[in-house]
């Protein structure tokens, strides 16, 4: 048997031959002639010339030995549907739903906008997408009309497909006219809005000519037969929207082979999920652990996956272990809030269920805190592993691989770097490599893996500038994570380097949030830190600076302004932005050269030492800062 040493060694050594091994596990049309070409570093192009399609991985593929098979399981505890689908079944949705689109003009490489609630019909526009060619981009429903218009104007869709609403704890969330709102915002709309109807939003309005009936237009392809389009290896497969340091969210784009490769090749080795088998992967179509994990991943695999909307403590807090016990889910993924949330819950709601056909519980997204993971690692009584990884690579930059070798799991530490990483643990200096127990920057050294994005979507240079250029004379990938490797080889995540911060899982960009409060007309300037919070791992902070405070004056005028500035937020970027609490002061901490000291403000609202004070222009506005925290 292979050590997961050895594994990872040679996936580093020979990575030709590695992936080239790997890549048998998906369908070429045409095999590649080539399994990498790095002549423009960093840009790795993998599998040249080899053409296949991510949809007939994930569908075609299948039907001959699991055509009757269950692909894809749809619950929700939001309406109280259930309904599953065979792979034969989705194929045919899927056929209708590409002969839909092609129908009004969609083809190879357009772009489809997809901002669509967690239903059956989601997974079908991205798969019928990836079918022919066109290039998906789908976003997060909790993004509010300001957010989703900047993502379209820098896809620029020829389509948008949506819903007329989603569901919410019981509440109603307004899809469509969010879309409507969007639009009106948005420089280069979408020609056409499809709109699959659930009866959510019986107010719903429609655009005649641009807006268009799911239901309808799939009446009209009942027996559609698309064809499959073949494509290059490295040409886009979709464009998933990333939050980073400036206010203008990042496209990060992935291929289609290196996709599928990576994809296949971690059900086997990091997942242990094989065909005939369930996932259950809690997070969202909107997120990249959706893209990979919901649709991609387990139907590459010929699994059956599970597509849940709702959330995990309604009815009840069983409900995640009522879907595992009913549906026998082999693989399940979630996210450590989500557990945080179910701690808070009496742990009898998970014995209270036959959980045997599970094998283990991976989780993702952010800092896996020891109790928590203690906590679940003893309710369920199966191996519980964290691992790390970034809307950037798709699939794990670190982890336990089970697959190849069950090393032991360390409490706290997403465990080693998978295969095909070639890890580093850099000074922010001098780009040396670290000692152990040494905190430094978690980097790749290029090229990166099968999977990973290829690029920004149409700015190649912000790539190589946003993602190479942390060290001066080293071209390596930044994950813009801190890091530390103990003695025994596991490393452990201690939180980002720059503004970024992780809301219950989700990334969030400090100066997006800035941007969203100052578009409140009495703000002036803000600074917005990232502060720990028991369940959601982290939750914004804003100070403010009010242009007329003769509101502020009292306790009512301040709790009134600081309700607006929220609302603001709600509607400019999302209720998932929301700081916890937004406090007024008069100057904001800076240096001299007029830079906020985030960290220091960070710092002082989570009781730490501000740190190296010499460079600050006027210590008044730290004293403000202060104060405002005591009150
Ligand atoms: P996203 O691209 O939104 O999935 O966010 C990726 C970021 O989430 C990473 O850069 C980390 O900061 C954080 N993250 C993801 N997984 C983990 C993990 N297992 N442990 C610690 N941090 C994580």
């Amino acid at each position: 048997m292979t050590t997961y040493r050895e594994f990872h060694r040679r996936s580093i050594e020979d990575k030709e031959g590695f992936w080239a091994e790997q890549a048998k596990l998906v369908h070429w049309e045409r095999p590649p002639v080539k399994v990498l070409d790095y002549r423009r570093p960093p840009f790795a192009r993998w599998f040249v010339g080899g053409e296949t399609n991510l949809c007939y991985n994930a569908l075609d593929r299948h039907l001959g030995a699991r055509g009757d098979q269950k692909a894809l399981v749809y619950i929700s505890t939001e309406t109280g549907e259930e309904k599953s689908f065979s792979y034969r079944e989705l194929h045919l949705e899927v056929q209708r739903a590409a002969a839909m689109m092609r129908s009004l003009g969609v083809g190879k490489g357009d772009r489809v906008v997809v901002y669509m609630p967690m239903i059956p019909e989601a997974a079908f526009v991205i798969l019928a997408c990836a079918r022919i060619g066109a290039i998906h981009s789908v976003v997060f429903g909790g993004f509010a009309a300001a957010s989703l218009a900047a993502r379209i104007d820098d896809a620029r869709p020829k389509l948008m497909v949506t819903a007329d609403g989603g569901s919410r704890m019981g509440k109603v969330v307004t899809y469509k006219a969010l879309v409507d709102e969007s639009i009106r915002l948005a420089k280069h709309p979408p020609g056409k809005v499809v709109i699959f109807r659930r009866g959510l939003d019986p107010s719903m309005k429609t655009v005649a000519r641009r807006d268009l009936d799911y239901a309808e237009l799939r009446a009209n392809h009942m027996n559609a037969q698309v064809p499959l389009t073949w494509l290059e290896s490295n040409e886009p497969s979709y464009i998933l929207y990333t939050s980073g340091t400036t206010g203008r969210p990042k496209g990060v784009q992935r291929d289609v082979g290196g996709y599928a490769v990576a994809l296949a090749a971690s059900m086997k080795h990091i997942y242990c999920g094989g065909a005939g088998e369930t996932m259950f992967t809690t997070s969202d179509i909107g997120w990249v652990v959706g893209h990979s994990y919901i649709i991609y991943g387990p139907l590459i695999a010929g699994m059956t996956t599970v597509l849940y909307e709702g959330v995990p403590i309604r009815p009840d807090a069983g409900i995640w272990w009522k879907i595992v016990q009913d549906h026998k889910v082999n693989v399940m993924f979630s996210a450590p809030t989500a557990i945080r949330v179910l701690k808070k819950h009496d742990p009898a709601f998970l014995r209270k269920y036959d959980l045997g056909s599970l094998k283990h519980l991976f989780l993702a997204g952010e800092p896996l805190d020891e109790p928590t993971h203690a906590w679940i690692a003893e309710a369920l009584g199966k191996p519980v592993i964290d691992h790390y990884w970034q809307t950037e690579t798709g699939w794990a930059i670190l982890s336990s691989v089970p697959g190849v070798e069950k090393t032991p799991i360390k409490l706290g530490s997403p465990s080693f770097p998978a295969y095909g990483y070639d890890l580093k643990l850099l000074r922010e200096a001098d780009a040396a490599e670290a000692a152990t127990g040494e905190k430094a920057v978690v980097a790749i050294a290029p090229p990166l893996p099968p999977g990973c994005m290829s690029t920004v979507w149409g700015d190649d240079e912000r790539f190589v500038k946003t993602y190479f250029g942390t060290f001066r004379n080293k071209q390596v990938y930044s994950t813009f994570d801190w890091g530390i490797r103990d003695a025994d080889g596991y490393y452990f995540i201690l939180g980002r380097t720059d503004d970024v911060i992780n809301v219950a899982g989700h990334r969030l960009g400090t100066r997006e949030i800035e941007e969203a409060v100052n578009m409140h007309s009495n703000i002036a300037e803000c600074a917005v830190v990232g502060v720990a919070d028991s369940l959601k791992g982290q939750m914004p902070l804003a100070f403010a600076v009010a242009k007329d405070a003769t509101r502020l004056n009292s306790a009512e005028g301040r709790k009134a302004l600081e309700r607006e500035v929220m609302e603001t937020v709600d509607k400019q970027l999302g209720a998932i932005g929301r700081p916890k609490a937004i406090h007024f002061v008069t100057l904001l901490p800076k240096t001299r050269s007029g830079k906020t000291l985030r960290r220091s403000i960070q710092a002082l609202a989570e009781g730490r030492d501000p740190g190296d004070l010499t460079t600050i222009e006027d210590p008044a506005a730290l004293e403000q800062i202060r104060n405002a925290l005591s009150t």
